[in-house]
């Protein structure tokens, strides 16, 4: 038996494994590398393994960073079983096409960006198309957590709950290997215990070898109590203020247990009389499909459902729907909780919400998931004095490219004066040296500009060489990031 690190391996995200077993080949998660355009571009084109050799794959999560190259692979021509839980590949159907959606949107961009400035690079084509990700989810094969399920010849799976999102497996794999069987543990990411909604992780037995992932292997979680004391001190303090709470928020799992928090907050007392809103259309589908698997929730939500009521409803609670009721809510002087993608602050209706509510220090801004280098919301969890603002024209329609840098337009910084900004779980060690040029570039900026915006010292667009072009369309984190 061999396994070879395809992804995820002195990274995060990207995560594939192969294992070799002596009858099958099998292929444990198939993720998208996440990270800037350039750098994302040059690692996903290469799938890292041959799609002719597997006779398996098996997907622990419905994660963009596991699960998010499966239509690559089949576009490769893979033609074999994606074995996963039920509420995964429910998860996949919303994710997957998403991701396609963003994949046509950011290859749109970059050319028209090439297109207006003349550049003679070659034209950026989708990694996937919406076709790729039916066909992948055609090949899901649902696999129930605790049935041992043989999947290839010599192997045999079983799912147990790896309690990190709704619907999130450890892979127990019992390998035939000579006249011995191994079993190999391949965790995908977990969960920790006591959160909110989902059962705890549980402990597999009897491995021999182990496959784990540590994003947060180096860091000492607040208990879960913790975060609802904070969180109910940012509403209650906003609210006297007369202000706006933003909550950038990733749309699966994070999305939902923020609002169980609230819902926890407003029984028993310690939430303001504040509307909530959900401004993302993508978190509704996810909510939608948590509302599906009851048989994944821990006893608490259990306890909610079977008294007719559910996590994620409750009084003044309302998901926006359309772009022109995202703007009215900028517009409208009311106190309000806005729970909004992208997680990191890189594109979506958060941004809007952002540039509307960051200049006033009667708002307040939470931050409750990971947060990537050269992201804003890495910015903003750092408490950058300014933090570079968008230089689109201000039409922001859902999924619009709105918050990625302008090749046409210079880049802007604004100031950022909310009074406070509640971090609850972003991780923000970001290098010291990455600080310092960070620091740099915002005095330069600083200095020009007498409308209260800093320009970058940019060259204008019409004379940009083929490198500038590529360097600012391509230099920029993804946007599958905020997925
Ligand atoms: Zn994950």
């Amino acid at each position: 038996m061999k396994i070879e690190l395809v992804g995820a391996a002195q990274t995060v995200t990207g995560s594939k494994h192969v294992l070799r077993a002596e009858q099958s080949t099998v292929l444990l998660d198939c993720g998208l590398f996440q990270g800037r355009r350039r750098e994302s571009q040059e690692v996903n084109r290469s799938l890292g393994v041959d799609a002719s050799e597997l006779d398996a794959v098996v997907l622990s999560h419905a994660h963009i960073d596991h699960a998010g190259a499966l239509p690559c692979l089949v576009k490769n021509g893979y033609r074999g079983p994606i074995y996963t839980t039920p509420a995964t590949r429910d998860l996949c159907a919303v994710m997957l096409e998403d991701a396609a959606l963003i994949q046509a949107a950011d290859a749109r961009y970059i050319n028209r960006a090439i297109e207006r400035d003349g550049a003679t690079m070659d034209r950026v084509t989708p990694l996937f198309e919406p076709a790729d990700v039916a066909r992948a989810l055609g090949q899901m094969v649902s696999v129930p957590y605790h049935r041992p399920h043989s999947l290839a010849p010599g192997v045999q799976l079983t799912f147990l709950d790896a309690g990190h999102v709704l619907g999130s497996a450890i892979s127990v794999l019992d390998v035939r290997d000579g006249d011995m069987t191994k079993r190999l543990v391949y965790t995908g990411d977990l969960g920790r215990k006591g959160m909110p909604i989902l059962r705890d992780p549980e402990i597999p037995t009897g491995g021999q070898v182990l496959v784990i992932e540590s994003t947060y292997g180096d860091r000492r979680h607040a208990p879960i109590t913790a975060m609802d004391d904070a969180l109910s001190g940012v509403l209650r303090r906003a609210f006297e203020r007369g202000g706006k709470v933003i909550i950038p928020t990733f749309a699966l799992e994070r999305a939902q247990e923020i609002l169980y928090a609230l819902k926890r907050l407003r029984a028993s007392r310690r939430m303001p009389p504040m509307r909530v809103y959900v401004d993302s259309p993508l978190t509704a589908k996810i909510t939608d499909v948590f509302k599906l698997h009851p048989d994944c929730y821990d006893e608490d939500a259990r306890a909610l459902l079977a008294g007719r009521d559910s996590p994620f409803d409750f009084d003044d609670l309302h998901y926006v729907s359309d772009a022109e009721e995202s703007k009215a809510l900028d517009a409208s002087a009311d106190p309000a909780v806005i729970l909004s993608a992208s997680g990191m602050c890189e594109a979506g209706r958060v941004v809007h919400h952002l540039k509307a509510t960051v200049e006033s220090d009667r708002n307040a801004i939470v931050i409750v998931g990971f947060q990537a280098q050269h992201t804003l919301g890495r910015r903003i969890a750092e408490r950058r004095p300014r933090v570079p603002s968008s230089a689109s024209n201000g039409s922001c329609a859902p999924r619009s490219p709105c918050s990625t840098a302008s090749a046409r337009m210079p880049t802007r910084t604004t100031s950022l004066r909310t009074r406070e900004l509640c971090v609850t779980a972003a991780r923000s060690n970001a290098s010291s040296s990455y600080m310092a040029n960070d620091r740099r570039r915002t005095r330069s900026a600083q200095s020009s500009p007498r409308t209260g915006y800093a320009r970058s010292r940019s060259p204008p667009a019409a004379t940009c060489s083929r490198a500038e072009v590529e360097e600012r369309a391509l230099d920029r984190p993804s946007r599958a990031l905020g997925a």
